[in-house]
């Protein structure tokens, strides 16, 4: 167990590192990875949030109503 491995969220590659090395950007391989899968999570909340429709709001309106109930 003198090193460990895991795979880059962002492109897949296996990352190396040693169990007593520095491993800054874990656990991604790089720091442009770990900027990029940033990017996507704040892409995609921001997609969620603009997608909210009524559907959304009755649904949050119903479970209201149930613990008011
Ligand atoms: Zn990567």
């Amino acid at each position: 167990m003198a090193d460990r491995r895991i795979d880059c969220p962002t492109c897949g590659r296996s990352v190396r590192f040693d169990h007593g090395g520095e491993a800054p950007f874990l656990p991604f391989c790089s720091r442009r990875c770990r900027l990029v899968d940033l990017g996507k999570w704040l892409e995609g909340e921001y997609r969620i949030s603009r997608e909210m429709t009524g559907d959304d709001f009755l649904e949050e309106d119903h479970f209201n109503s149930d613990q008011i109930e």
